[in-house]
């Protein structure tokens, strides 16, 4: 069966095609047959269209920045060209959607109907910058794949089972009502690494304490507890939580105050400095980019080097934070860009928690293409590195809902 998942942002669009035919496995993810992607910010006016289909691969730039046409071009790189794996696109037999937004409805992946594409857009005002670019995705696809079923995970999702106390802020009680809470993102890889960490283990996720920590581009924790997600970092926006690349995390309400009062900022320049001017960038003066800072951080950079020290500080808070909504712990899990790559990293987060009884392996830790056990044999929690497989996993929740197993 062949399900095709389409990742549609306001910048970029990505795509792959999964041949799932294969029976059902808990392993690892499989390669897709293709991936592509449209990236808008190339130059105005224009869109440049990567694929790529085992060694096979092309790349353009198209004269467009219609959407549709966009899409329509990357889909055709499916039905000929180098990158050619279909003989037609109505062998696709699904897409999938990954939507950023699903408000507190959705803690599954659903079948998309008038309804649900109704709440993707009656919660634009909660991402304005991925709802849109997600349902107008649902749209183009629609037309282009007359009759394909479409299926949306939501990245709130997993989150769906998150207690009242962990999902209610303390501000007025009718904030409720206006949907004012904590929502929580990143889910469908913090539900697809819990549940990875734990098929590696040989154990049942019901059976487990998991705190998954995804640090990439944005970052955020989820204590999974028996295979459901009771507490998380990100909240009712994806700024709130730990400190991330361009996004500075959870502050003290009461600057954002002082700034519109004293210095005159309205909510867009608001936007903008916590969004893409804080976290590592904003800090260090040097880039988002882990990989920068941390260049900066060794020619003796000393911004950097706070940076990276702030960055640290604030993981284990959230870390500590999400093992006491847990109240214990088996298995600690990174992921994601900072997650899978650093052991800088994995070395200094985990060190506060020896008094748990967590120990890393001894000698040099070094990233691998596998996913890996850091944790030392002795170790009384594991501590896995794990790819995370967004894509793999809405292929997977595509097929479990379509084709639900006996
Ligand atoms: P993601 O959003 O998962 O693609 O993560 C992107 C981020 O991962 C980048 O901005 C870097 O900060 C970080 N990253 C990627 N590769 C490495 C690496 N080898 N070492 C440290 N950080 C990395």
């Amino acid at each position: 069966m062949k399900i095709l998942v389409l990742n549609a942002g306001s910048s970029s669009h990505k795509s792959c095609l999964f041949d799932l035919s294969q029976p059902r496995a808990d392993g690892p993810a499989q390669p897709p047959l293709w991936r592509a992607s449209l990236d808008w910010t190339h130059a105005s006016g224009q869109v440049e269209l990567s694929a790529q289909a085992g060694e096979a691969s092309l790349q353009q730039v198209l004269p467009t920045r219609d959407r549709t046409e966009g899409l329509r071009a990357m889909l055709d790189t499916l039905v000929q060209g180098p990158t050619q794996v279909l003989a037609q696109l109505q062998e696709i037999a699904a897409v999938g959607h990954r939507v950023v937004h699903g408000g507190g409805d959705y803690s599954a992946a659903v079948r998309v109907d008038g309804a649900v594409k109704a709440a993707i857009r009656r919660l634009i005002p909660l991402a304005p910058a991925h709802n849109p670019a997600n349902l107008e995705g649902i749209e183009v696809l629609e037309q282009i794949l007359d009759r394909v079923p479409q299926v949306a995970l939501f990245d709130t999702a997993f989150h769906a089972s998150l207690p009242p106390a962990a999902s209610t802020y303390p501000g007025p009680y009718g904030w409720l009502a206006q949907g004012i809470r904590r929502y929580g993102f990143h889910g469908i890889s913090h539900g697809y690494v819990a549940q990875r960490a734990a098929s590696l283990m040989g154990r049942q996720i019901t059976d487990l304490k998991l705190l998954t920590c995804h640090l990439g581009n944005g970052c955020s924790l989820a204590a999974v507890d028996q295979g459901l997600s009771v507490d998380t970092t990100m909240g009712f926006t994806p700024l709130d939580g730990v400190m991330m690349g361009s996004r500075c995390g959870s502050l003290d309400p009461g600057i954002l105050i002082h700034l519109i009062r004293q210095q005159g900022y309205n909510a867009d320049q608001l936007d903008t400095l916590l969004n893409r001017e804080s976290g590592l960038k904003g800090v260090s003066g040097v880039s988002n980019d882990l990989r920068l800072v941390m260049a900066a951080m060794a020619a003796g950079d000393g911004r950097a080097t706070l940076a990276i020290d702030l960055f640290i500080h604030r993981l284990r808070q959230g870390m500590g934070a999400m093992i006491a909504s847990l109240a214990g712990l088996d298995v600690l899990v990174f992921t994601a860009g900072m997650g899978e790559n650093s052991p800088l990293i994995w070395q200094r987060a985990c060190q506060p928690f020896a008094y748990l009884g967590l120990r890393l392996r001894q000698g040099e830790l070094q990233r691998s293409g596998q996913d890996q056990d850091i944790a030392a044999p002795d170790s009384r929690v594991r501590v896995w590195v794990i790819h995370t497989q967004e894509e793999w996993a809405i292929a997977q929740a595509c097929l479990e809902l379509l084709h639900p197993a006996p």
